[in-house]
Order: structure tokens, then C-alpha cells, then sequence
């Protein structure tokens, strides 16, 4: 059995990046850039007021006090989205509102609470520096310098950067579609009869949402009965994906088609039993380009593994530069006493640093998939752990 890091990272390296494709920039969001960006633009595009207030020269402004005003003549004005305006007179001021474009030969802007309107005169009542209040053109961006890196995730924020230049779309890595294939004769959809000993095919709704989670386009094929033939068409069908992802059948059991289903498809299989609870058997193989990943049927163990093998090589295809969930350290809220051997990916629930995990903690106990903040990480060695242990915890 493998330990489950090392299972983990030789999965990883079966996803490689998705080629790249030019997306409206809405539809870029959450994503990864696929290349550099540089500057279009000087950001701001002309000098212009940070200020509602009077474009002034500096140097004329010097010694201005409330009890030493220096008064000076308002001629003209500049507003945002207005005319070019006139230059400066000379010994004047000019009205001017935020984001305008400053006048020729002013250099600084007087806010409009260090004046005193009388007529078409300002009492300057505090001096104002060269460049004071003034927005430079480029001061922010030159056209031409480097903007985001490839690898940068397209927030709002990034968003917004991207359309102040002018760009209408980004160029990002096409999302991976994945094929979601359910194997067992049990297997029902919500609303179908019952029939005796089925239930709801409840992974096909999970890991379709984990899919669009992390970023892939959910396929969900029809579930197929534990026979050979219809799961081997089914696999067929299914590598027209970018990634395959089969539940159940790959245990040991003599129902457990996948295996050989992978087999007379043509996939060579490379399987795991991984050293981690839950999901012990995981089914990996590559069919050429496309990771085809087995993971158990149980709901706990296929959302448990979903996150910790399949989700990285996703955000991977995506272009994330840290596909990896964010870790945190955290302090168990009672004691543990439990079995050595594998690593535990234990649910819990976490109030600041303190973890509680959930009291049923068995790969069957489908209530324990809803409400989970992390999974606390449980060394395999590990036998006893005291209450107020520190433990590192994947947050979800
Ligand atoms: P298996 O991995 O096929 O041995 O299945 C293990 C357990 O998970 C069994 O109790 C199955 O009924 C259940 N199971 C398998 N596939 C699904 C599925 N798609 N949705 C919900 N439960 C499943
Ligand atoms: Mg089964």
C-alpha cells in the first residue's frame, strides 16, 4: 500500500495543463491566466485631479495660511469627462472636480476645504506641494510593463484591471470536462421506483458539485450495473472526457467490474490500494492524456478521495500554481484512541482553531459529507492523541 503523499503526487503529475483559450472576461473568473498580461495603456491616461478643488501652480501657493491667504483668480473649469480645458491663467486658478484632466501649467490641486469662494476669487488658505492631489499619467501603469503573471487567478479585482485596459476577453485554460461514470446494480436515480436493495445514485450529484467546485465541467454518464460489458462501453464512452472518474466497483469483491472494465478497454491500470481512511481502494490509470481515477463507492470515502486526489489535478489542469487546498493547524477538541496504519482524513467541524471531529467517522455515514469545515489529518502512526493535540487540517 502506498502512503498516501507519495499516491497523492504521482496522481498529480498525471494532470498536465489544459490548452489555453480566449474567454469574454466574465466567463474568466475564478481562472487562471494561461499568459503574461502587460499594459495596454499608461494607467491613469492623462493627469489628471485625485481632488474636488482648484488646479493651482504650486510655487504660487507658498505661505498660504488661514490667517495668511493668498488670493488668487478662478478662471475656467475642468470636469470629468469634459472638454480639454484652457490652460491656466497666469497668478489664477481653475475649478476642477475629481478624475478631470488637469489644465496646462498647473502642477497641484488645492482642495476645495483649504479655499474660500468670494466671486470669481479663492482665498488659498493652505499651501499645496508640487504633484499634490494630482493623479500622474502612467503613475500607476506604463503602457507596456508587465500587468499579471501567468498563473494569476482572475478575481474581481483582476477583472477590473483587465477591462481598465481595454481588454475584452483573457486567455485562460479551457476548463477540463470530466466524465462522471457510477457502477453498481443498487444504483437508482432521485424520483425512480424503488426497487428492493437500491438506493439514489447520490455520488453522480456529489462529485458532479465537487467538478464544478474546483473548476471542471461535470459529465455525468448514465450509471452502469456491475457487468463488464456495459461498464467496459461505458469506460469507452466515457475517455472522450479530458478526465475519467468511476465510482465504485474497485474493490476486491466479485461484483467489482472496474477493474476489469478498465482492462478490456485497453486502459492499463496502475492500482492503488492507498494507505489512508477512508478510501482505501483507488483505481488509477492513465488512457493516454486522460486520468482515469476508480474511486470508492461509498459516499465518504468518494468524497474524501475526490478531494485529495482528484480536485488537485483538476486545479492543476486549470493552470493553478497552488492546486493544493490551504492547510491550517488545529487543536483536537477531545482525545483520540484509534488503529494504526493508515492515514486518517478525519471530518470535523472547526470553532476558531478547535476541531471537533464528527463522532461517526465510518465511510458509511453519509450525514458527516454535509457541514464539514476540514478534514483534520491524523498521521497514520498515531495510536493516542490528547485532547488539545495539534494537528495539521486541510480547510474546506
Ligand atoms: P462499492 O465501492 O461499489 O463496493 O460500493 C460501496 C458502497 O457504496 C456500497 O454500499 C454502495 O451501495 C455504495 N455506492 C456505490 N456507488 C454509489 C453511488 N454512486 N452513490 C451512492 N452510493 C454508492
Ligand atoms: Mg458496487
Amino acid at each position: 500500500m502506498k502512503p498516501v503523499d507519495e499516491a497523492a503526487a504521482e496522481i498529480l503529475a498525471a494532470f498536465a495543463p489544459q490548452p489555453e483559450e480566449r474567454v469574454p472576461l466574465l466567463s474568466a473568473l475564478g481562472r487562471h491566466l494561461a499568459r503574461d498580461v502587460v499594459a495596454q495603456h499608461d494607467a491613469p491616461p492623462f493627469d489628471n485631479s485625485a481632488m474636488d478643488g482648484y488646479a493651482v501652480r504650486a510655487h504660487e501657493t507658498v505661505g498660504a495660511t488661514a490667517q495668511t491667504p493668498i488670493n488668487l483668480r478662478v478662471e475656467g473649469e475642468s470636469r470629468a469627462g469634459g472638454p480639454t480645458p484652457a490652460a491656466l491663467i497666469a497668478a489664477g486658478a481653475q475649478r476642477i472636480f475629481t478624475g478631470a484632466a488637469m489644465p496646462a501649467g498647473a502642477d497641484a490641486v488645492v482642495i476645495q476645504e483649504d479655499t474660500r469662494r468670494v466671486q470669481d476669487r479663492i482665498d488659498v488658505l493652505e499651501a499645496i506641494e508640487v504633484e499634490g492631489n494630482v493623479r500622474k499619467r502612467g503613475s500607476d501603469l506604463r503602457a507596456g510593463q508587465p500587468m499579471l503573471q501567468r498563473g494569476a487567478r482572475l478575481g474581481a479585482g483582476e477583472l477590473g484591471l483587465l477591462a481598465s485596459q481595454d481588454l475584452a476577453s483573457a486567455i485562460v485554460h479551457r476548463r477540463p470536462r470530466v466524465a462522471i461514470l457510477s457502477t453498481g446494480d443498487e444504483l437508482r436515480d432521485i424520483g425512480e421506483p424503488e426497487r428492493p436493495g437500491s438506493i439514489v445514485n447520490s455520488n453522480a450529484y456529489m462529485l458532479a458539485a465537487q467538478v464544478l467546485e474546483a473548476g471542471g465541467e461535470p459529465w455525468v454518464l448514465p450509471p452502469v450495473p456491475d457487468k463488464l460489458e456495459p461498464a467496459t462501453a461505458a469506460i469507452r464512452a466515457g475517455l472522450r472526457a479530458d478526465v475519467v472518474v468511476l465510482i465504485g466497483g474497485v474493490s476486491v469483491g466479485e461484483y467489482d467490474v472496474v477493474r476489469d472494465a478498465l482492462a478490456a478497454a485497453g486502459v492499463t491500470l496502475d492500482f492503488w490500494k492507498i494507505r489512508m481512511k477512508p478510501g482505501k481502494p483507488v483505481a488509477f490509470a492513465r488512457a493516454g492524456e486522460v486520468p482515469v481515477l476508480g474511486l470508492p463507492g461509498n459516499p465518504v470515502s468518494a468524497w474524501v478521495t475526490f478531494e485529495l486526489i482528484v480536485r488537485p489535478g483538476l486545479r492543476r489542469m486549470l493552470g493553478d500554481p497552488h492546486p493544493q487546498r490551504a492547510r491550517t493547524t488545529v487543536r483536537l477538541a477531545s482525545a483520540i484512541k484509534r488503529q494504526p496504519g493508515r492515514t486518517e482524513f478525519a471530518r470535523a467541524r472547526l470553532d476558531g482553531a478547535v476541531a471537533y471531529l464528527f463522532p461517526r467517522q465510518g465511510s458509511g455515514t453519509i450525514l458527516s459529507t454535509a457541514q464539514v469545515d476540514a478534514l483534520v489529518i491524523i498521521p497514520a502512526e498515531s495510536e493516542q492523541l490528547p485532547e488539545g493535540s495539534e494537528l495539521s487540517a486541510i480547510l474546506l
